[in-house]
């Protein structure tokens, strides 16, 4: 979205633009689903690149190329760029002791090792990550490691990497970076990299053993790629030549050129790959221009939770459209307004629906509809002309000819919501003008007053179907069409001469209308089907414990107690303080379970309870004896009971 927004920007503005992105195809993950499903990484990557492609389109995101990295342009180009820093001496070679799969008769990448996690013990966590506790981890740090292919226990086995050291370009990355880029990058980007840089840098294998990828191009390589990390970001650099070839550019004044500024949008995962290592390889090349900025952004949440594709919690373009036909620039609007720019954000429904209601609908479309619906109506459809002007027209004047200026340059600081903030306060002024004005009430005594109102408004509708076209495409290009105007030029923005007298447009329609309450509660509802059905899916029902001898279960006294009384105990959340009448003694018992039950639903209910337990003090009280409960699966706690009421000390065996 912000990419697209400063594209169509730039453009607008009549800049030469190759706006340029793909689908990054050479990921581990894409091998394991691959084996998973039986079919070839080229399969799955085909099936996903044509998925992707295809919302980004939907949706408006103006690429001038959506490429992927298992193209044969970009396997020649990421080859022949290791190629050239091979020859230049660019690479140490290393060896070192690596994970092998003796079964399937190869090295295991990080994602192919499974094990015990040494932080949280949990025991599928990966060789680069655990899932459960997101600690980032190496190989060497699981337990129990085994190979995700054969289950086996994998060998260590020597093997030779080619590696970029890092290292060497620190000194030039903190004049560059630390020194150079202070005021103009954004400071979640420049602390990022300052902090990488100062903890120094390391040498990194550019290399890896793997059969998916692009191959390294020496003979002494053989069954080796290019680590992802290097080839990926060359993949904007191939994408680039397969859109010049097209269109009849040279590539190299893109890459090369003096006057090219290259800028990359990205996320804040990404920050250090565009800034610090994708900039050493081009530094190391030495004929390519650098980025200018890397105005990353934060993270987008969805509805309090990390947005997950493997845990399907997110919402899909192609299933947005189903429900929201022809709500593009909605879901656009709704996302720039809420970006990530400065920190971590989140998208919710209710604030998709307020949004649209409350902004697009009640201010934008307000404005824009009683404008063309008054001309329609006092003047078919024709601009009237302007006449004798007051403080009031004078005052929409100069903010028609101040806000291309603002919104420009709110685009050009990468302060996208800012820009958007402004084009709404513009089309705020148009409503205000028709609300202060009345132009409905003065039609009978002078006509002449209303003909210069409307005729200004129209003019303000045709600024704005300008300036909004960055952000809402699809809207104002049928805003455009209702006024009969077609224009794209930035420049021409800031002026009440756009539209003619006597100018003849379109009917009028609506530009946006009402979401209503079930149609968000239903998006809700999805999201929390989801969270259940995710909870079902993780739950692991824990392994069977070993044997015991019937005696060990004899020494158990378990009987039936009816419960007379139970309180909240003021300092825990979790235990409740239970009266028990056994049949022999009445006694008083901690039960850590105040989060599922009331106290008073308690009373009077019969408990399986271990009686003989050792008593034990709790918050200073002594829980003589323990209340059996059964665990389900999303943790909440329920009583075990007799299916049929007992009398109280009846034994349990
Ligand atoms: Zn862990």
């Amino acid at each position: 979205m912000p990419a697209d927004i400063y594209a169509r920007y730039l453009r607008s503005n009549g800049k030469d633009v190759a706006f340029v992105c793909g689908s990054d195809e050479h990921g581990v993950p894409i091998t394991i689903r691959a084996k998973k499903e039986g079919v070839t990484p080229q399969e799955v990557v085909d099936k996903y690149h044509e998925i992707i492609k295809k919302s980004f389109h939907d949706f408006g995101i103006s690429f001038d190329i959506y490429s992927r990295t298992s193209s044969s342009t970009h396997h020649e180009t990421a080859a022949d760029f290791f190629t050239k820093l091979h020859a230049q001496g660019e690479f140490e070679v290393q060896e070192s002791e690596q994970y092998y799969d003796e079964k399937n008769n190869q090295f295991l990448a990080d994602r192919y090792i499974i094990g015990t996690c040494p932080n949280c013990s949990y025991d599928q966590a990966y060789g680069d990550q655990c899932e459960s506790c997101g600690s980032s981890l190496s190989p060497n740090d699981l337990k129990d490691p085994r190979s995700a292919l054969s289950g086996e226990k994998p060998i260590k086995k020597a093997t030779k990497h080619w590696y970029l050291p890092l290292d060497k370009y620190e000194t030039w990355l903190k004049e560059w970076i630390v020194d150079g880029h202070k005021d103009d990058w954004k400071s979640n980007v420049y602390g990022q990299c300052k902090s990488w840089i100062d903890q120094g840098l390391h040498p990194r294998a550019v290399t890896r053993d793997l059969d998916w990828g692009v191959p390294v191009p020496l003979d002494e390589a053989k069954g080796k790629v290019l680590y992802v990390w290097f080839d990926a970001p060359i993949g904007y650099i191939s994408a680039t030549k397969d859109w010049a070839k097209e269109n009849g550019k040279n590539w190299e004044d893109y890459w090369k050129g003096e006057n090219t500024e290259l800028v990359h949008f990205i996320g804040k995962d990404n920050i250090v790959f565009h800034c610090i290592i994708f900039p050493s390889m081009l530094k190391a090349e030495g004929s390519y221009i650098l980025p200018e900025n890397v105005p990353a952004n934060e993270f987008l949440n969805l509805e309090g939770d990390k947005i997950s594709t493997s845990r399907n919690w997110a919402v899909w373009l192609h299933e947005y459209l189903e429900d929201f036909p022809g709500k593009e620039d909605v879901l656009r609007y709704t996302l720039c307004a809420n970006a990530p720019e400065t920190k971590d954000n989140d998208f919710t429904w209710k604030d998709f629906q307020a949004r649209n209601n409350n902004e697009l609908v009640a201010i934008f479309g307000n404005f824009i509809n009683r404008a063309l619906v008054l001309t329609k109506k006092y003047y078919d459809a024709k601009v009237p002309a302007r006449g004798e002007l007051f403080e009031i027209d004078e005052e929409v004047i100069s903010k028609i000819a101040e806000y291309p200026t603002k919104i420009a340059a709110s685009i050009e600081k990468y302060r996208f919501r800012e820009a958007m903030s402004y084009l709404m306060d513009l089309a705020r002024v148009g409503n205000k003008y028709l609300a202060d004005t009345e132009p409905w009430k003065l039609i009978k005594e002078s006509p002449e007053r209303v003909e210069t109102i409307l005729n200004l408004s129209l003019q303000l509708a045709a600024n704005l179907s300008i300036l909004g076209k960055p952000f809402l495409p699809f809207t104002m290009d049928k805003l455009q069409n209702m006024l009969a105007f077609k224009m794209e030029s930035w420049s021409e923005a800031g002026s009440v001469d756009l539209l003619v007298t006597g100018h003849q447009m379109e009917d009028p329609s609506l530009l946006f209308d009402k979401i209503e309450d079930e149609l968000v509660a239903a998006q809700v509802q999805k999201l929390e089907d989801t969270k259940k059905q995710n909870e079902m899916e993780n739950h692991v029902v824990a392994p069977a414990k070993s044997e015991i001898e019937f005696d060990d279960f004899m020494k158990m006294d378990m009987r039936v107690g009816t419960v007379t009384a139970a309180e909240k105990l003021k300092k825990s959340k979790k235990l409740l303080k239970l009266s028990i009448d056994t049949g022999f003694d009445e006694r008083t018992v901690l039960s850590g379970i105040a989060e599922h039950y009331q106290p008073e639903d308690l009373v009077g209910q019969q408990v399986c309870l271990l009686v003989n337990l050792k008593p034990r003090k709790m918050m200073g009280i002594e829980s003589q004896g323990m209340v059996l409960m059964v665990e389900d699966k999303d943790g909440s706690l329920r009583l075990v009971q007799p299916n049929e009421a007992v009398n109280p000390g009846a034994g349990i065996s």
